[in-house]
């Protein structure tokens, strides 16, 4: 399984950009990455009220950061922070579009 060997988010763009150790790149927006948060209460509420239940908005200030050797955390700019993505959740997102 490749890992990330680069993770930029542009703020500008909304987008984060992961370089692959088998030299793939996703671009996600994130938008759809707050949106397929994987914590339980994420997932409850897309259960509950669909895929639109996040509105569109304006990410200002949006951290990763490693979670051991499988997975990121996006730190929120609206203080979540309980989802972690793995690397698989990562790569599937990303060429699901
Ligand atoms: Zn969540």
């Amino acid at each position: 399984m490749p890992t990330p060997q680069q993770v930029a988010i542009d703020a500008t763009a909304q987008t984060v950009t992961i370089r692959w150790t088998d030299g793939a790149s996703s671009v996600l927006t994130l938008d759809a990455l707050r949106r397929a948060c994987p914590c339980a209460s994420c997932k409850r509420r897309r259960e509950q009220e669909g895929e639109g239940a996040l509105p569109s908005r304006t990410w200002s200030d949006v951290q990763a950061e490693a979670v051991g050797s499988y997975g990121l955390r996006f730190d929120w700019d609206d203080g979540h922070n309980d989802g972690i993505y793995t690397w698989k959740h990562l790569r599937a997102l990303a060429r699901d579009g």
